[in-house]
């Protein structure tokens, strides 16, 4: 039988990353190591699932760390990375943007120059090596009322998270033209599904309405996103990583345009059904207008023309299918224990 290729997944023990390194177990094509630091955000709950697969590994490591990722790609001879490790939170990027320049973009430096020496000095085994790197439509800042973002649209990032993945992305083009590394990027709107830290809209709205408690939106709510069922962009990025063509970025999209006021009102009447309340007051009480996030952009929309053309690729979520899976995710007893080791981690 053929040896399992070993890719490496960095942020694997993330939300996305999770769902990647499960979408790349299915099959035995692969073998997954999986490097995350365990920031605030990675969780060993969330990756738990994996442990008892011959074929996937953790390694807690620091993609800023120069040695360990040396060490990691001369030990393992990885025919691809797929690069997901990222400080990933708007909110948290504006009160203090350092992290967001170190790992964002010092990170995915450290790995491209790790990646380079590996296939330099491994030539020709390592000439099929695909660097994937997984970033935002954040990086083309904001639309008005029409408009879709393509591959060709020019990058003007609003905030210090998005400025940091724009760089990255550029930093990936450039290693590509200049050193003739194999690379692809991926741009892709709001992903939601189980296991997203509860900072993020959606298990924001989830956690603060169980809780009885007021349910924060910015502004009035009309920013627009696109949502993405999260199994939908895993299967994407496994798609790419297949048969994306080196030096090309793809946008990954849900086809799923919302306001964020329409997306907490979903919620909230899912929840009605689900949970009523005592004397069956709807949740929408509970939601509060709060003062808006500065920068913040009105709205992002992708359009996925290349990938459904060229990788056949569509995601088989809608909104409404997307959005139910999620509720009942959070509410059942996995993802209840879950959000309970995420609140014991904050406590500590
Ligand atoms: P996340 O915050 O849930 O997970 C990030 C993971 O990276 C965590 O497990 C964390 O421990 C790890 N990490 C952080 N710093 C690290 C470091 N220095 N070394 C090693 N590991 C480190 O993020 P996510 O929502 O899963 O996003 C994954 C990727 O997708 C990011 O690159 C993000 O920019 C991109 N993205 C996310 C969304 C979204 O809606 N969530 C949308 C577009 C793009």
């Amino acid at each position: 039988m053929k040896e399992a290729a070993a890719v490496f997944v960095t942020g694997g023990a993330g939300f996305i990353g999770s769902a990647v390194v499960g979408e790349l177990l299915k099959s035995t094509e692969f073998s997954v190591i999986n490097i995350d630091s365990l920031t605030y955000a990675g969780n060993p709950v969330t990756i738990s699932r994996f442990e008892n697969n011959p074929r996937y590994q953790f390694v807690q490591a620091d993609i800023c760390d120069a040695k360990a990722m040396d060490n990691l790609f001369r030990k393992n001879r990885p025919v691809a990375v797929m690069h997901l490790a990222a400080e990933s939170h708007v909110d948290r990027s504006i009160g203090g943007s350092g992290v967001f320049v170190q790992t964002n973009i010092v990170g995915t430096y450290t790995l491209l120059e790790t990646a380079r020496h590996l296939v330099e000095s491994n030539r020709p085994e390592s000439d099929g090596f695909l660097f994937h790197h997984v970033s935002t439509d954040e990086v083309y800042g904001s639309l008005g009322h029409d408009g879709l973002f393509t591959e060709d649209s020019p990058y003007a990032p609003n905030s210090p998270y998005s400025a940091s993945k724009a760089a990255s992305d550029h930093l990936v083009r450039a290693w590509g033209e200049t050193y003739g590394l194999q690379t692809v990027i991926s741009n892709c709107s709001n992903n939601y599904g189980p296991y997203q830290y509860p900072e993020k809209l959606i298990p924001v709205v989830i956690g603060k309405a169980l809780a009885e408690q007021a349910i924060p939106v910015y502004g009035s709510g009309e920013n627009v996103r696109d949502w993405l069922f999260v199994d939908d962009h895993a299967r994407a990025l496994v798609k790419i990583l297949r048969e994306g063509r080196p030096g090309r970025t793809y946008n990954v999209g849900g086809n799923s345009e919302k306001t964020n006021i329409g997306v907490v009102r979903t919620i909230c009447r899912a929840l009605d059904d689900l949970v009523p309340r005592k004397g069956n007051k709807p949740y929408e009480d509970l939601i509060s207008f709060v003062s808006d996030r500065p920068g913040h952009d009105f709205r992002y929309a992708i359009d996925s023309t290349r990938i459904r053309c060229e990788l056949d690729w569509k995601p088989r979520e809608t909104f409404d299918s997307g959005i139910q899976k999620t509720v009942d995710w959070y509410l059942s007893s996995v993802g209840r224990g879950w959000v309970e080791e995420i609140e014991k981690k904050q406590n500590t």
